[in-house]
């Protein structure tokens, strides 16, 4: 499972009050690796568990009743010299600021973003919580790699009545994954749902945004595809993104589109660093407007971008009773291109000219 909750015992906390931010290291009772693989299945289940609880925070609060909260997803992944280091953390950061802004919460200092990403990561790399680098992933561009998961998110104070957080928490908690798609290619398909609308709340990472991605990912999962991809509201007609990632078509004009950002597409990470290294490598991208007739009648390449997917190359669009295959419906050679300069600067194998990675060691 991808994306299975094994919360490692290391927790950043911080609460805003009197104007500013008290941030502290809590921790888990745990054993050690070599013990927890020792016990019974069942008793190491309930561990891992008990670590993603907590009972000193509010059970009725504007995060639990209306969805009040925002958050981020970022990788520290294991380096080929033994370290481990995050990808663009700093970036992390100022989308997080912008999001509890948008959310008009007291926003969360980047540089305490970047310095309570750094630490849990290394707290609990300290104690034996952490992936190593592996040779044989290289064999498969690192589809199969595994890293760590950095989710920092914001916990609203108690409170019943409709209205918003002046004094919310700030968490980061880490966990293991490995892929999240399962390698290969896989097929999308046009969901009728709307993520996001004009005026609302698309461009920030905002937890109430992802009920609809629920419901549309398990429409489409369960019509036997892989992911959904919205079209704009009003429209109806305009490519928006995926469930949790930005999307890509490469055109037989040689032009490479993502969708133009607005207040309804979030402003990934991973996207805007697929648009300059698609730039080195001499490729004409656009940011803008994208319809469905044009991706169904000019699509050569799709692939969809994010922390979790990378650049997962999508095999076939479907729309209403249209599909369009993409390049045979195997993996593109600009999706590959992309996606193993993206994965190699990521685990250290390419030079990582553009200062994007943090060493945690
Ligand atoms: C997080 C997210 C993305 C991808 O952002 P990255 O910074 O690349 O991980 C794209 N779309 C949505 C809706 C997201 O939540």
């Amino acid at each position: 499972m991808a994306f299975a909750l094994h919360s490692y015992p290391v927790v950043y906390r911080a609460k805003f009050g009197h104007k500013e931010w008290k941030g502290e290291y809590l921790e888990k009772p745990h054993k050690t690796p070599e013990a927890e693989a020792a016990l019974p299945k069942a008793e190491l289940e309930a561990l891992e568990e008990s670590r993603n609880w907590y009972v000193d925070m509010p059970l009725v609060s504007y995060t639990t009743q209306y969805g009040l909260s925002c958050f981020e997803g970022l990788k520290a992944l294991p380096q080929k010299d033994g370290g481990l280091a995050l990808f663009r953390p700093d970036r992390n950061a100022a989308r997080f600021y912008n999001s509890m802004q948008g959310l008009y919460m007291p926003p969360f200092p980047p540089e305490y973003f970047v310095d309570a990403c750094v630490q849990t990561v290394k707290r609990n790399a300290e104690q034996g919580f952490r992936p190593w680098y592996q040779a044989r992933w290289e064999q498969d561009s690192f589809i199969s790699a595994d890293s760590v998961y950095v989710r920092p998110f914001t916990y609203a104070e108690g409170g019943i009545g409709v209205a918003l957080s002046e004094k919310p928490w700030v968490l980061v908690v880490a966990s293991p994954v490995s892929s999240y798609f399962s390698g290969g290619t896989s097929a999308a398909v046009i969901t009728e749902r709307i993520r996001a609308t004009p005026k609302g709340t698309g461009w920030i990472k905002s937890a109430s945004n992802y009920v609809i991605s629920a419901l549309a990912k398990y429409e489409a999962n369960a019509a036997g595809f892989m992911e959904c991809i919205y079209l704009d509201a009003t429209h109806r007609k305009y490519l928006e993104e995926g469930s949790s990632c930005n999307v890509f078509f490469y055109l037989r004009s040689g032009e490479l589109v993502t969708p133009e950002l607005g207040d309804t597409i979030l402003p990934g990470i991973t996207r805007s660093s697929i648009i300059e290294l698609a730039q080195d490598q001499g490729v004409r991208v656009s940011e803008r407007k994208i319809t469905i007739d044009e991706v169904l009648s000019e699509g050569e390449e799709c692939f969809v971008s994010g922390t979790a997917a990378g650049a997962t190359p999508i095999e076939s669009l479907t729309y209403q009773d249209k599909k369009v295959v993409f390049h045979e419906g195997k993996t593109g050679d600009l999706t590959a291109v992309l996606r193993d300069t993206l994965k190699g600067i990521q685990y250290g194998t390419l030079p990582d000219t553009k200062g994007w990675m943090v060493r945690v060691f």
